[in-house]
């Protein structure tokens, strides 16, 4: 089959207009993923006029298409984090990431979002250096911020749980977990709408005009707003060259199993939890609602295959039993990715915001962020701006030397994996 599981077991869609003509706004939002949607939510709670303009359609992006992983914390890890942002700072943001997944646990149960969400991940060690860096980590983040969610499992007790010869023991996160994506992100454009966000698709922005009113215009219409906030991440383009020039935009892709039965899925998984492995082009696992293995992992280059036959092959690799299960979906998506791994949030100017470069782990960072733009919108930037204050660099040669760049990159570290 072609196409995306999320596709074909979402609920219904809803259709929204494609701009035409003029319209006015207090706030205009460019891109309808997570960040556009949470921020154009949080911005009508607080009593502003907010229109959502999609190039596509909502959900086209990286929230229609991710793994649907919930991970507290960020993706170098908090030892790495207060290295480059310093102790006080990373202790900022790991709140905030604590607060984001209770956040989009909230904002799932307000609004009744049917999206199969279960708790708990797992971070499985496959080498002894991954379970050295898994417990300096459990360490630091109990001592420096009283986080008591994580616990280590041993190789043979991880194993009766994940029953695969490849990890030498895991640490397992409470406060993690997964949903299907694209139903959560369908559900916050029914809240959206519901809330009264005017939500237009098929309504690119091909030009930003700067100014006291900045304009965002569409090949049929445009859009005068005190703000704007650029909410395209990897799928933004040139839009803004400065913005494009700090992150890489990773494909990553995902294989979808034929339903497996409850039998065979508890063979392999005896647990709901969701897996991230620890290497740096990492695999990522978990069975969805209709007991499917869903199989995800970054771009390789080395030995580089059609991504169902890599990953297909990954999965036989850490489940052998799932040699002669089809796989029914492949799909893949843009991940953006910062130099250092941290999100990329702030300002142009006076009133247009932005927000991208979650680097694999927006599913939940992109509900905090949301609510910060909306915050900083609101005259209280000051969470917002332990978020801007993140140092980022360009990637040099800004766009341009990207994809060379990024080869390097991926070839860099799968080496480093195979050691
Ligand atoms: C395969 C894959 C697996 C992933 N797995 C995970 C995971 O397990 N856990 C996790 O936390 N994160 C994961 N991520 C990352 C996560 O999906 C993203 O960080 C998150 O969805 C970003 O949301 P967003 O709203 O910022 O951007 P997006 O969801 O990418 O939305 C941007 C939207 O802006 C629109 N747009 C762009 N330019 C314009 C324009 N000029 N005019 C109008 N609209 C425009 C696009 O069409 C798009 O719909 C994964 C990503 C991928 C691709």
């Amino acid at each position: 089959m072609q196409g995306s599981y999320y596709d074909a077991s979402a609920h219904l869609r809803e259709d929204f207009p494609r701009l035409a003509g003029v319209r006015q706004a207090d706030v205009c939002i460019v891109g309808g993923g997570y960040t556009g949607l949470i921020a154009a939510l949080e911005l009508r709670l607080a009593g502003f006029t907010v229109t959502l303009l999609e190039a596509r359609r909502i959900g086209f992006g990286a929230s229609g298409r991710n793994g649907g992983q919930i991970a507290t914390g960020y993706s170098p890890g908090m030892c790495e984090t207060a290295d480059i942002v310093g102790a006080a700072a990373a202790k900022q943001l790991w709140d905030l990431s604590v607060e984001a997944s209770a956040m989009l646990r909230a904002v799932i149960r307000r609004h009744d979002i049917d999206c199969d969400l279960q708790p708990g991940e797992f971070y499985a060690a496959i080498k002894p250096r991954h379970r050295d860096w898994l417990h300096r980590e459990q360490e630091y983040c109990e001592r420096a911020f009283g986080y008591t969610q994580y616990r280590w499992w041993d190789t043979e007790d991880f194993r009766a749980q994940v029953v695969s010869d490849r990890f030498c023991g895991a640490l397992y996160d409470e406060a993690g977990g997964h949903l299907h994506p694209l139903n959560y992100l369908l559900g916050l454009g029914r809240a959206a709408k519901a809330a009264g966000v005017e939500i237009f698709e098929h309504s690119e922005v091909l030009n930003l005009r700067e100014g006291t009113r900045p304009v965002a215009e569409t090949a049929e219409g445009r859009v005068t707003a005190d703000f704007v906030i650029l909410a395209g991440n990897a799928y933004l383009g040139n839009l803004q060259a400065k913005l494009a020039a700090k992150f890489i935009p990773v494909d990553a892709y995902i294989i979808a199993t034929e339903p497996l039965g409850q039998m065979r899925a508890r063979a392999i998984m005896n647990t709901d939890a969701c897996v991230s492995d620890m290497n740096y082009n990492l695999d990522y696992f978990r069975l969805s609602a209709d007991t499917r293995l869903l199989y995800g992992g970054r771009d390789k280059v080395i030995g580089h295959r059609a991504p169902r036959e890599a990953l297909r092959a990954n999965m036989v690799a850490t489940f052998p039993g799932l040699a002669d299960v089809a796989v029914d979906y492949v799909w893949g998506g843009k991940v953006a990715i910062t130099r250092n791994l941290l999100p990329d949030v702030g300002r142009i100017g006076a009133n247009i915001y932005y927000a991208q470069g979650y680097s694999g782990q927006g599913v939940p960072l992109s509900a905090i962020v949301g609510r910060l733009l909306a915050e900083a919108i609101s005259g209280q930037a000051a969470r917002f701006d332990v978020f801007a204050r993140i140092p980022h660099k360009a990637f040099p040669g800004g766009t341009m030397l990207r994809r060379p760049l990024l080869s390097l990159a991926r070839l860099y570290y799968e080496l480093r994996d195979a050691l």
